[in-house]
């Protein structure tokens, strides 16, 4: 049977037809695919330790990556099929040229409900205005340390004052923060109750994730590793009345209250990753890769099915297809993985 371009398998042809109805896209393991993490870009102007190497990465060619008005037409496409939240994240993505522009243009897109943020905040201070202008309700700000030496041995740039000021704009203008720091054992430990105690007078809710081998070299080793247990551990020494909250649905952090303090804490256990089985999220690369798990390999490149000239309908036909051999958690995904362990830069994959 011939459709789209594309020849479908036997029954293909009923599920093509009626794919405007099942919404949103269900996985084989029953889970509903809501929500997009686009990466926009690979480029950075900071060069975190737990990201990639301190001589940067080799970049991908620009012709490979995907253009604005096909990063566009996809999140189009996937609206329609049940994504309701979309987070821009890269690479930094206000080094790429047209993100607010991109940003203008997408969030006119019906069915988009919600359009977030994850920034280095190096040049994001003067552009919150606009942000909040364009409805942008929620920046997740990367900053690993409130020391400006141990922020600059982390990310290899002096930059703290520039993203110190990018959370000032955002407190200012009522843009929810979460403030992620990834907690690495001889670099930042002594910034986690420094960090927690920022949530007393401030509406932010800081979020302390274990960090992943996605550097561009390979697991780093340490005596020890700084696992969401070992954080709550830490946390729970100095605030011995810190009580969980309730998580919301397929949240990947688990929430905690400090009493009487303004914000709140999460931990997100990425490396041990505990939240595999509410998984909602799939992840478009800079160059359109489409992975389907972090710790998977790409399912799918949608820049060649954009470039080759198929209709919507095909390309979501694949996606749906694709989503249907999801694996069940990043275990089962990393196993699977051809090209060995996972070594990637973060940057590439879009966190
Ligand atoms: N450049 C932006 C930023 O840093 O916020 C967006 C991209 S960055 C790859 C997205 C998030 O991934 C950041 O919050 C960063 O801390 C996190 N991340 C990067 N590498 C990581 C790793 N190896 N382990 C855990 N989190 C990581
Ligand atoms: Fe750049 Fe973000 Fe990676 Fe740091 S974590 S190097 S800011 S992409």
């Amino acid at each position: 049977m011939q459709c789209c371009n594309l020849h479908l398998p036997n029954g293909a042809e009923f599920f093509h037809k009626t794919l405007i109805y099942l919404k949103p896209i269900i996985d084989n393991h029953g889970r509903p695919i809501t929500y997009l993490r686009l990466a926009v870009t690979d480029r950075c102007n900071l060069r975190c330790f737990y990201c990639m190497p301190e001589e940067g990465i080799n970049y991908v060619p620009k012709p490979h990556l995907l253009t604005w008005e096909e990063m566009e037409r996809t999140v189009k496409l996937m609206v329609q099929m049940g994504i309701d939240k979309v987070r821009i994240t890269g690479g930094e993505p206000f080094v790429r040229r047209g993100m607010m522009e991109f940003l203008e243009k997408i969030s006119k897109i019906e069915g988009l409900r919600q359009i977030n943020l994850t920034t280095n905040g190096v040049l994001t201070a003067p552009l919150v205005p606009d942000l909040k202008r364009l409805g942008i309700k929620s920046v997740n700000l990367s900053l690993d340390s409130l020391d400006r030496q141990r922020f600059f041995e982390i990310t290899r740039r002096d930059e703290f004052e520039r993203v110190w000021q990018t959370f000032e704009a955002l407190q200012a203008h009522q843009i929810q923060t979460k403030l992620n720091a990834v907690v690495m054992s001889g670099k930042n430990i002594e910034d986690l109750i420094p960090m927690a105690e920022l949530t007393r007078t401030h509406d932010v809710s800081v979020r302390f994730i274990e960090e992943m081998p996605f550097n561009g070299e390979g697991q780093h080793q340490y005596e020890e590793f700084w696992s969401h247990r070992r954080i709550l551990e830490e946390l729970k020494k100095h605030y011995p009345g810190i009580y969980k909250l309730p998580d919301p649905p397929a949240s990947t952090s688990y929430n905690y209250q400090i009493p009487d303090h303004k914000g709140s804490v999460g931990i997100i256990a990425a490396f041990s990753r505990t939240f595999c089985g509410t998984c909602n999220r799939v992840r478009l690369t800079p160059q359109g890769d489409f992975r389907t798990c972090l710790y998977g390999e790409a399912a799918l490149n949608i820049r060649d099915l954009l470039r080759q000239g198929l209709s919507d309908e095909a390309i979501q036909w694949r996606i749906q297809e694709t989503l249907q051999h999801r694996a069940k958690d990043g275990f089962e995904a990393e196993a699977k993985r051809s090209t060995g362990a996972v070594s990637e830069s973060m940057s590439t994959i879009g966190g």
